[in-house]
C-alpha cells in the first residue's frame, strides 16, 4: 500500500492530500489541494489510492482521443467494403510490397487504372495503401472482390436484365470503384464479359470517375470472356482508350 499523508493546512477551508499516482508504470508522489466541506469535513486520504495523477489523466484523455479517431477511420474503411483482414496483414508486414507499383498507382490514381499481372505480385496491397488515402481524402470508396462483383450480377441477371443494370449502376455509385482480383470466372465467363462490358460502358463518358480493377486474366482468357469477338474487341479497345494499363 501506498503512503498517504496530510499535510500543509494553507488556510482554514483548504488543505492538500499528497499521494502516490494509482497508475502502475508512474507511481510519481503528486498533489492536490481541496476545499473543505461546510461542515469542515474533509476527504477520507484513503480515495487517493486509486487516483492517478495531472499527468497521467492527460495521457489517457490524449489515448482516448487517438483511439476515437482511428475508431472513425476504421469505420470509414469498414463502409468501403475494404478487406480488413488484408489490410491488418500489410499493416504488420511489408514484405508482400511492391512499391513500384504503389508509386504507379499514386502517379495514375485519378484514373481508371487496369492492373494485370500474376497474383502475388503484391497487387492487392498496393491498391490497399493507395486507396486509404483516398478514404482520408474523404472519397467515397468502395471495394469490391471480383468474384463477389460477378456472383452477384450472376444472381442479378437471373432475374432480369434490367436487374442486371440496377445492379452495375449500384456499384459505379461512388468516387472509386475497386475491384479486386477479377478472375476467370469457368461458367460464368460470357456473364462475367458482359458485366466489364457494360462497366466499361458506363464510365466510357464520365472521366471524373475513378476505377481500378486488379486481373490475374491472361490476353487470352479475357477474350474468351466474349461471345462475340466483336465485344472483345470493343473492350480491348476501350481498355486502351479509357484505362492506364499496368503489366507487372
Ligand atoms: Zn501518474
Amino acid at each position: 500500500m501506498q503512503e498517504i499523508q496530510e499535510t500543509q493546512e494553507t488556510q482554514e477551508t483548504s488543505y492538500t492530500i499528497e499521494f502516490v499516482c494509482a497508475n502502475e508504470d508512474c507511481r510519481k508522489p503528486s498533489s492536490i489541494t481541496l476545499e473543505t466541506t461546510s461542515g469542515g469535513k474533509r476527504v477520507d486520504p484513503g480515495c487517493f489510492a486509486v487516483v492517478i495523477c495531472e499527468e497521467c489523466v492527460q495521457k489517457e484523455k490524449e489515448a482516448s482521443k487517438k483511439h476515437h479517431i482511428e475508431q472513425k477511420k476504421f469505420q470509414r474503411l469498414e463502409a468501403s467494403g475494404f478487406p480488413l483482414d488484408k489490410v491488418a496483414a500489410w499493416s504488420f508486414s511489408d514484405g508482400k510490397r511492391n512499391t513500384a507499383l504503389e508509386d504507379w498507382i499514386k502517379e495514375h490514381r485519378d484514373d481508371a487504372l487496369w492492373i494485370s499481372g500474376f497474383s502475388q505480385i503484391g497487387k492487392t496491397f498496393a491498391m490497399i495503401k493507395v486507396a486509404r488515402e483516398e478514404v482520408e481524402r474523404g472519397k467515397l470508396v468502395r471495394w469490391v472482390a471480383g468474384g463477389v462483383l460477378i456472383g452477384g450480377y450472376v444472381d442479378a441477371v437471373r432475374d432480369s436484365s434490367a436487374a442486371g443494370s440496377a445492379y452495375i449502376r449500384r456499384f459505379l455509385n461512388c468516387d472509386l470503384l475497386i475491384i479486386d482480383d477479377l478472375d476467370d470466372p469457368g461458367q460464368f465467363s460470357y456473364t462475367a464479359g458482359q458485366l466489364i462490358y457494360k462497366l466499361l460502358d458506363g464510365i466510357k463518358n464520365d472521366r471524373s470517375k475513378q476505377i481500378w480493377i486488379t486481373v490475374n486474366l491472361l490476353k487470352g482468357e479475357l477474350q474468351k470472356m466474349f461471345k462475340s469477338n466483336n465485344h472483345a474487341v470493343k473492350v480491348e479497345q476501350r481498355l486502351k482508350d479509357r484505362f492506364c494499363i499496368w503489366k507487372g
